[in-house]
C-alpha cells in the first residue's frame, strides 16, 4: 500500500496529549497498514520548556514553546488542542483554522461553550473541527450520532458520560460509603480532580450533553438551556432505599424532543436496576440513544483516561487525513449548520413530567404522614408507595414516599409547603425517576 503523509502538530503534552503522542510514535506502523496513511507527528506544543516524557522518545528540538511554530507552519496539515479550558485553546484553534488547518479537539469545555464561532470558523476556512474525543472519550459516540444514525429522527439521549460521578455512585451503592469519602478515594485514584466541582456537580456532564444534543436535534444548545443538579446531596440512605424499590441512582444526562421541544437535564435518575445503564459501574461511561428507525442503541466503554481518550483522538486524526485527501470543506455539523430546527423549542424542567422519589425527616408522631400526602393530594400528585419509617435520630424518622407521575411545577410547589411545616425537620430529598429499559 501506498503511504500518504499526513502532519500534525500537537498542542498540550499532558495525560491525553501524552497517550497521542505515544500511539502516534509508537503505533504508526500499524496505523498505516490499517488505512495506508503516516500521520507524522512534527512538532509538540507546550507552556513551557523543557518537557520530556518518561518512555517517550521524541527529539527535544522538536518541543516548543512557541506556538507560532505550529500554527505557521505550512507543513503542518492537522492541529490537535489537548490543551483544555478556553485560553489559549480557542485562540490556537481559530488560528489553527484561519491558517486552512484541520483542528482535532478533546476539548468538551470550549465547544459547548464557543461551538458556533468555531464551527462557523471552520467552514469559512474550509477545514474541519473534529471532536470524537470530547464526549465519552474512547466510545465513538459522535461517530455514532453523525454517521450511524442519521436516518434517525434522535427522540431521546440518555448518558452516563462522567465517570467520576459514576465511580462515586458504584462505591456508595456497593459499599455504602458517604459521598464525601467515596469522593475522597477517587481523588486517590487519580478519577477526581482536587477541586472536583466541575464532576460532582454535574457541568462537565452538561458540556458533554450540549455538544450530543445539538448534533442529535439539530438545535444549537447553549450551556443556560439545562437543567443542572450534582450528586452531592445523595446519602447512602437513598440509595439503599432506592434499591428497595428495584432501582439504582446515576447521574444521568437526559434529552428528549418531540414535535416541537426539547428539553435536556442533568440530575441525579433512579432508574429500574434491570435496566442496562443501572448497570454501568465505576468509570465506564455508557450512551443510550433511541432513534425513530434504529429504535434503542447503547453505546458503552472507557469514558476517560489517557489512550482510551487518544484513541479517539487518533480516528479524528485519520478522518481529517481523508478530507485532506479527498479535499473540499465539510459543512459544520447538524445543531451548527445553519439548517437547524428553529421549530423547536427548549422547554424548561418545569414543564416535565416524571415520577418522583421524596425522602422527608419528620418528627415521629401520629398525623405527619397524613398531613404530607394531603398537600401532595392537593396538587394532584398521588402516592405509589410509602417505603420506609425509619428512625434518623431520637425523635425523627425518615419518610420516604414514591409518587405517580406528577407534574415538576405541582411537585416543586409541594415541597415548598411540605418543607414550611413544622413538624419537617429538615429540606425534602427529591430525586427523579425515568423508567427506562
Ligand atoms: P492535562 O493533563 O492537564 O494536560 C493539559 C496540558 O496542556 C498540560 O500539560 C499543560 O501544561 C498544557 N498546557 C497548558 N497551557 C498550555 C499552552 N499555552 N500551550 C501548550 N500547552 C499548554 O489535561 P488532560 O487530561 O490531558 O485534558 C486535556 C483535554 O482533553 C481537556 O480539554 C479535557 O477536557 C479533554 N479530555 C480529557 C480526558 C481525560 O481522560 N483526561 C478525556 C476526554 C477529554 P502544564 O502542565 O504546564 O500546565
Amino acid at each position: 500500500m501506498s503511504k500518504r503523509c499526513v502532519r500534525v502538530g500537537l498542542f498540550g503534552w499532558g495525560n491525553v496529549g501524552t497517550g497521542v503522542s505515544r500511539i502516534l510514535l509508537e503505533r504508526a506502523h500499524l496505523i498505516t497498514e490499517k488505512t495506508g496513511f503516516q500521520l507524522e507527528l512534527v512538532r509538540i506544543g507546550v507552556r513551557r520548556l523543557p518537557v520530556s516524557r518518561p518512555g517517550i522518545s521524541f527529539d527535544p528540538s522538536r518541543v516548543s514553546d512557541h506556538p507560532e511554530s505550529i500554527l505557521n507552519d505550512p507543513d503542518i496539515d492537522i492541529v490537535v488542542e489537548t490543551i483544555g479550558g478556553i485560553e489559549p485553546a480557542k485562540s490556537y484553534i481559530l488560528q489553527a483554522l484561519q491558517q486552512g488547518k484541520h483542528v482535532v479537539t478533546a476539548n468538551k469545555a470550549l465547544l459547548a461553550e464557543c461551538g458556533e464561532e468555531l464551527f462557523a470558523a471552520a467552514y469559512r476556512n474550509g477545514v474541519n473541527i473534529h471532536f470524537e474525543a470530547s464526549v465519552a472519550g474512547g466510545i465513538p459516540i459522535i461517530k455514532a450520532l453523525r454517521e450511524g444514525l442519521p436516518a434517525n429522527e434522535i427522540q431521546t439521549i440518555y448518558g452516563i458520560i462522567n465517570g467520576t460521578a459514576n465511580y462515586i455512585l458504584t462505591q456508595m451503592t456497593e459499599h455504602g460509603t458517604e459521598f464525601e469519602d467515596a469522593l475522597a478515594m477517587a481523588q486517590e485514584l487519580g478519577y477526581a480532580e482536587t477541586d472536583p466541582t466541575f464532576d460532582v456537580d454535574g457541568h462537565d456532564t452538561a458540556h458533554k450533553i450540549v455538544l450530543l444534543s445539538s448534533l442529535a436535534f439539530g438545535v444549537p444548545i447553549q450551556l443556560e438551556h439545562i437543567y443542572l443538579e450534582g450528586i452531592r446531596h445523595i446519602t447512602p440512605k437513598d440509595i439503599q432505599y432506592a434499591r428497595e424499590l428495584g432501582f439504582m441512582i446515576k447521574l444521568l444526562a437526559i434529552a428528549k424532543r418531540d414535535a416541537k421541544r426539547v428539553q435536556i437535564r442533568v440530575h441525579p435518575t433512579m432508574i429500574p436496576e434491570r435496566s442496562m445503564l443501572a448497570n454501568v459501574h465505576d468509570v465506564f461511561n455508557a450512551v443510550c440513544i433511541v432513534g425513530d428507525a434504529v429504535g434503542t442503541t447503547m453505546f458503552y466503554g472507557r469514558g476517560a483516561g489517557q489512550m482510551p481518550t487518544a484513541s479517539a483522538v487518533v480516528a479524528d486524526l485519520l478522518d481529517a487525513a481523508q478530507l485532506i485527501e479527498g479535499g473540499g470543506p465539510v459543512p459544520p455539523p447538524y445543531g451548527w449548520n445553519g439548517h437547524c430546527n428553529h421549530d423547536i423549542q427548549i422547554e424548561s424542567i418545569s414543564k416535565s413530567r416524571s415520577r418522583y422519589y421524596l425522602r422527608h425527616i419528620v418528627e415521629d408522631r401520629p398525623g405527619v404522614l397524613a398531613q404530607i400526602s394531603g398537600i401532595l393530594g392537593a396538587h394532584q400528585i398521588s402516592i405509589a408507595t410509602v417505603i420506609q419509617k425509619e428512625r434518623h435520630s431520637e425523635n425523627s424518622v425518615h419518610l420516604v414516599l414514591m409518587t405517580h407521575e406528577a407534574d415538576e411545577d405541582s411537585i416543586q410547589t409541594a415541597l415548598r409547603q411540605i418543607d414550611g411545616l413544622e413538624m419537617v425537620r429538615e429540606d425534602t430529598t427529591l430525586i427523579r425517576v425515568e423508567m427506562i429499559e
